[in-house]
């Protein structure tokens, strides 16, 4: 079965490009472009891995994160975020908002496929014991 990546971007560009390279590379891609609706989707289907852009309207991807961790049916959903920026301190921040890693925009197709295949691959070190994270 083909993995499920929900894609949450608000960059039409961005969209047609993700949408491309990910359905390209054989995975079933779920699309939202607000927050809300990327929880919403994330909820009702369980995507495998969640791509999150960070700057997104009203709800920010850090927000949307947070969020996604709170439900213990998507604990061992990857979420990995979009960034155009990441320096040290955004780093930290990705880490700390609950994201498993970040991959920088603008992207190049062969090296995002291999980052998103590497981030399938890896199983969430906290899947097995039902989401309970310290705080
Ligand atoms: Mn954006």
């Amino acid at each position: 079965m083909a993995a499920r990546i929900l894609v949450v971007e608000d960059n039409q560009a961005n969209i047609t490009l993700f949408q491309y390279v990910l359905v390209a590379g054989g995975y079933t891609v779920l699309l939202a472009t607000s927050g809300e609706e990327g929880l919403s989707l994330a909820v009702e289907h369980r995507p495998d891995l969640v791509l999150l852009d960070l700057r997104l309207p009203e709800m920010d991807g850090y927000q949307v994160a947070a969020t996604l961790r709170t439900h213990p049916e998507l604990s061992a959903t990857r979420i990995v975020a979009l960034t155009a920026s990441a320096m040290l301190g955004d780093r930290e921040r990705i880490a700390a908002a609950g994201f498993d890693g970040y991959i920088q925009k603008p992207i190049e197709p062969a090296t995002f496929i291999v980052q998103v295949q590497r981030c399938l691959a890896t199983m969430r070190p906290h899947s097995a014991s039902g989401g309970a994270r310290s705080a």
